[in-house]
This record gives structure tokens, C-alpha cells and sequence, in this order.
């Protein structure tokens, strides 16, 4: 479905622009002349992918912008216990699941990366959870973005998530130190750019969860503040005339219980996946298991932008209103890893197993 919904955009580019796209015509032309040439140069399928989503950000009409909200945290029962009417509105006007999963190990940055690359943690090998050096080297969304010309725009409200994104990846990186803050840089940027993809995230649910406990009242009032920042985001869209345009998906990196996160228990696994906008089914319960990598899967889809073929996400196509309404029960997961809040308590086993292993062969080669 992603290659001809594609393929349909482009040939209704070609259809509607006629000659005012004179850097289609020119691949088009390329790839003709190249027939009656001695030499025939194939294109790949990977080139195929790049020239089209290419096309597409140049018409800037087929595919709709796409914005990313992370909530950090966020529990999806926090929903409906702390009153969040922007995440409720969406939920009923998009298509929705609130028994997503996060990875294991389920913290943050290493789910935050799987959402921007569609890889689960053992590829992307992100296990580390503090500020780190450089930036991931799995490509994300922003590198596929910034190579096809789509302008996007990152926002964070910890540093560390700026391991994802470079100062180079994307025409905006910012990091703020609240919600509000946070939405005002976004807000601003929607005023004066043209971004065509937004990642956003708002740390603070986690941060009163740490301290104050996962569905205690500070808690829930950080859950309601991002909630009222991503509302402001949502009218300056509005304003700006390009609401109808945008996908928003929502999501989180885990949930949280007392006052930790990351054992493989519902509490701390189940998260939100929530899409709204143009092409997605209004008031659907989505049926098929959402992790973590689906995230990045769908908004590169929706952008036009190429995936990897070792992605492990999947497009969320289920929510595109011109498929079939799912019919289908609640999935039952289980929960049985268990995953460390700190990555070292999680990685000494692995460690200690390997170890062993590798002594064990080393015995061998000497007998
Ligand atoms: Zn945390």
C-alpha cells in the first residue's frame, strides 16, 4: 500500500502540475533518454524512492505535513483521569489505540530512538539513557527529510533527546526547559517557517512522575499542562491555515508506576498511539498491536519519504480512512522481560552470559 499510494501521489503531481514541475520532467526525461542510449543506467528502487519523495516535497500539495508529539511518560489511562480535552478531541476526531507498547528497555531515549528510525533497540543499539556524544547512527526521519528537501523541525524539552537530531539535521533544533516553553519555540516557528515535519516532546509528565509518583495529582496536572501547551499548538496551526493539513501523532516513550519506570509491566509498557488529520479515520479504535517503531514507519509514509527496507515499524495503515474499519479484539500481551530502570542492571547479565560463553570457547580452541 505505501509503494502505490506513492506512486498515485506522484502521477497525480504529474497530472495537475503539467509543466510547472520542471525537476520531474527533468528525472523523467532522464530516465527516457537513458532507453535510447548505448548504455542503459538502472535507477534503484532506492533511487526510485529518493526522486519521488523528491517530486513530492517540491509540489508541497500531495503529502500532508506530519507532527510527532511525544509525551514522555504518559501513561494512557492519565487521559481520561486527568481530563486532557486536546488528546480526548484527537482520539475521537483520529483513529487511536491506547494499548500501545513501548520497547524494552522501556526508557526513554532508547524508545525515542526507535521512534525516529523504525528500528527496535537491538538494531538501532541505542541502551544508554543520558546525554551522549555525536548522534545516533541509524538514519532517523530527519535525515531522510533534510536529503529530500522537506524542512522539519525539532523541539525537546531534555537534551538528551539531541543525540537524535544534529544541529544539521533539521532547519530548527531547539531545546526549552518546560512545556510552555517549549510550545512557544514551536509556536513561533510555525509563524515564521514552513515546516513540513515537527517532532515535538514535553519531558515534564515524566519529571513529576519521578518525583511525585505515576498518576498522583502533580503528575496528572504535568499530563494536563502538556496537554494545554500542545492546544496552543494546535490553534496557532489553525491560524496559520495549515490544521487541516497536518497528521498529529501522538505518543509516548513508556508509562511509569510509583515512582520509577522501565519493568516489562503494563504500567510502565502500555502507551498511547493516537492519529488525527487529513487521510486518517475519524473515531477509530485501532485493532493490530502498535510498538514503539510504527511511529516513525507512518510519518515517514505520510511524508512521501522513503523507509528503510530493514525497518522493523510498520506503517499504521489501519488508520488511513480509505481502508476497511478493523474488526478485531483487544490484543492480550504479555509481559514477562524484566528491563532495568538503569541499563547497567540490565546489561550485567548479558555481559556475565557472554563472558562465559566466550571463556568457554576459548577453552575449547586450547583442548
Ligand atoms: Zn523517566
Amino acid at each position: 500500500m505505501k509503494q502505490t499510494r506513492r506512486r498515485h501521489a506522484v502521477a497525480y503531481g504529474f497530472l495537475t502540475m503539467g509543466m510547472a514541475m520542471p525537476a520531474a520532467l527533468g528525472v523523467h526525461a532522464f530516465a527516457t533518454s537513458c532507453n535510447n542510449g548505448s548504455s542503459v543506467r538502472p535507477v534503484s528502487p532506492e533511487m526510485n524512492a529518493r526522486i519521488e519523495s523528491q517530486v513530492m516535497a517540491e509540489m508541497g500539495e500531495a503529502a500532508p505535513r506530519v507532527m510527532i508529539v511525544s509525551f514522555d511518560g504518559l501513561r494512557p489511562d492519565a487521559i481520561s483521569k486527568a481530563q486532557l480535552s486536546t488528546l480526548t478531541s484527537l482520539i475521537e476526531e483520529g483513529s487511536s489505540q491506547l494499548f500501545a507498547l513501548a520497547e524494552v528497555p522501556c526508557i526513554t531515549l532508547p524508545n525515542h530512538s526507535s521512534m525516529v528510525t523504525g528500528l527496535s533497540i537491538a538494531h538501532h543499539g541505542v541502551l544508554l539513557n543520558f546525554d551522549l556524544p555525536g548522534r545516533i547512527k541509524s538514519r532517523t526521519i530527519f535525515d531522510e527529510a533534510r536529503d529530500a528537501h522537506v524542512p522539519s523541525g525539532f523541539f525537546a524539552t531534555k537534551s538528551k533527546l539531541k543525540f537524535l537530531c544534529g544541529e544539521q539535521d533539521a532547519e530548527v533544533v531547539q531545546v526549552a526547559s518546560s512545556v510552555e516553553a517549549v510550545a512557544d519555540r514551536v509556536i513561533e516557528a510555525i509563524q515564521q517557517r514552513d515546516l513540513r515535519f515537527i517532532f515535538l516532546h514535553f519531558g515534564e509528565p515524566d519529571g513529576a512522575g519521578h518525583a511525585h509518583g505515576w498518576m498522583s495529582d502533580k503528575y496528572l496536572a504535568a499530563a494536563l499542562r502538556s496537554d494545554a501547551a500542545l492546544g496552543r499548538i494546535l490553534a496557532a496551526m489553525e491560524e496559520k491555515g495549515i490544521r487541516d493539513e497536518t497528521v498529529i501523532i501522538v505518543s509516548a516513550d513508556h508509562g511509569g508506576h510509583g515512582k520509577s519506570h522501565g519493568l516489562d509491566i503494563a504500567d510502565d509498557r502500555l502507551i498511547p498511539f493516537i492519529i488525527q488529520g487529513p487521510g486518517i479515520a475519524a473515531g477509530r479504535t485501532l485493532c493490530r498491536q502498535i510498538r514503539t517503531m510504527d511511529t516513525a514507519a507512518t510519518a515517514l509514509h505520510l511524508l512521501g519519504l522513503p523507509t528503510a527496507t530493514a525497518m522493523d515499524g510498520h506503517v499504521v495503515d489501519e488508520a488511513m480512512s480509505d481502508s476497511p474499519t478493523p474488526d478485531c479484539d483487544e490484543p492480550s500481551p504479555v509481559f514477562s522481560m524484566p528491563c532495568g530502570p538503569f541499563p547497567p542492571f540490565f546489561l550485567a547479565p548479558m555481559a556475565i552470559g557472554f563472558w562465559i560463553l566466550r571463556s568457554t570457547q576459548r577453552r575449547k580452541v586450547r583442548c
